[in-house]
């Protein structure tokens, strides 16, 4: 089915044909529909479904210029805002008179401020800053006739919530509302039951499940020689673009650091670097400029970033969901790609509540010829929890 088939006019389809999108991906097929018909919708997907066309294109599609913001949309981190304001410049090149404006933190105020003084249809924002701005006046959300809160478990579990509560009482009552979240937890759907009327459902997929293009496995390892098999790995690895997730910014630095003693060129992603900092680590690893992007969970999340090849979990996420999201980073839009991660006896527990989650038990391998230290944890963690052998550990593929 082509994209002009779903009712999107012509500056639209030319647009997205010039991406060369040939045609809408299942969450497109469904949810734009329900947008350009006007109804609230509360969907379920994983990034790299192409959720954000999904809800762009048909707000883009009714939309008046008129400096006035009729579009808000929310995002958790200021890399997937600036990202989707990205893709709705793309989208709407042949749609002159529409601006959009991206507000978030680590960055001035003044070019904000002008923006919006100068007349903007479309804001995407995280929650902090644009509370800001409405406090002080500089915002102004009374004409929103769309409002969007994506990524709202990443938003709940960064504690935005509150904030993002603030944000929907300065809107409009009359409105409509799309809400994309991967899982219910209560706090959403009470959330969910007050921001949407009547909404329609669209689940792409099991939120749950991990990509089927993506391989994954655990390596398991003692912490001493955590580093040294994440470098056995690579060496025996051909790889384009590897994406490094760890859970402190303590081990992104210092992976990174000691990657580029070895001569790799490493872009690094944490929360406490510069907002000029990030966005060019992230321009440098999609560009290609540094093969390894290093990065700590939380300023990765959804990010767009196509083509990589390989995800090496060199933590093991606490939160089982974040592994979904990261061994995501791969196999985007049905590529084949490959996931890593490093399992040491102290995150035993976090990998079980991983294999819980996606309901499937992960491989664990291990690599011929690296010399292993002996780990006597490992066999009575095994022994402990399953009345197993060390032969789970690092044996054939469960189920
Ligand atoms: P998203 O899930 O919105 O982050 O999108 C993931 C990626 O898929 C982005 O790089 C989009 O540009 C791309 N994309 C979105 N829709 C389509 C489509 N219909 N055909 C091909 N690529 C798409």
């Amino acid at each position: 089915m082509p994209f002009s088939a779903l009712g999107l006019s012509e500056p639209i389809v030319k647009a997205v044909n010039d991406l060369g999108f040939t045609e809408p991906s299942p969450i497109q097929t469904q949810a734009i529909p329900i947008v350009l018909e006007g109804k609230d919708l509360i969907g379920s997907a994983q990034t790299g479904t192409g959720k954000t066309a999904a809800f762009s294109l048909p707000v883009l599609n009714g939309l008046e210029p008129g400096k006035k913001t009729q579009v808000l949309i929310l995002e958790p981190t200021r890399e997937l805002a600036a990202q989707v304001e990205e893709a709705i410049e793309k989208y709407s090149k042949y749609l002159d008179e529409i601006k959009v404006a991206v507000i978030f933190g680590g960055v001035k105020y003044q070019r904000q401020i002008d923006q919006l003084k100068s007349g903007v249809e479309i804001v995407v924002a995280t929650p902090g800053r644009l509370l800001d701005h409405i406090g002080q006046g500089t915002a102004d959300l009374s004409q929103v006739k769309v409002l969007i809160l994506d990524e709202v478990d990443r938003m709940l579990d960064m504690g935005f919530l509150p904030d993002v509560k603030r944000i929907i009482k300065n809107c409009p009552d009359e409105r409509q509302t799309l809400l994309f979240t991967a899982t219910m937890p209560r706090e959403i759907e009470s959330l969910s039951k007050w921001v949407l009327k009547d909404p329609e459902k669209v689940e792409i997929g099991r939120s749950r499940s991990a990509a089927e293009t993506i391989s994954h496995a655990f390596y398991p390892v003692v912490e001493r020689q955590k580093y040294k098999l994440l470098i056995e790995l690579m060496s025996r690895t051909t790889f384009q673009s590897v994406l490094i997730f760890t859970r402190t910014k303590f081990n992104a630095d210092m992976v990174s650091r000691r990657l580029e003693r070895l001569g790799h060129s490493v872009a690094v992603l944490h929360s406490d670097r510069t907002q000029r900092e990030r966005t060019a680590a992230l321009a440098d690893f999609k560009s290609g400029k540094a093969e390894i992007l290093v990065a700590t969970d939380i300023a990765a999340r959804g990010l767009d970033v196509a083509g990589v090849s390989h995800v090496i979990n060199y933590d093991v996420p606490l939160n089982p969901e974040d592994y979904v999201h990261r061994i995501g980073r791969t196999g985007r839009a049905q590529t084949e790609g490959d996931a890593f991660t490093l399992l040491t006896e102290d995150e035993v527990k976090n990998s079980k509540a991983i294999e819980h989650f996606i309901g499937q038990k992960v491989e664990r391998k291990k690599i011929e010829g690296f010399k292993y230290m002996y780990s006597a944890l490992f066999e009575a963690e095994e022994k402990r929890s399953a009345g197993r052998t060390t032969s789970r550990l690092f044996g054939r593929s469960g189920r």
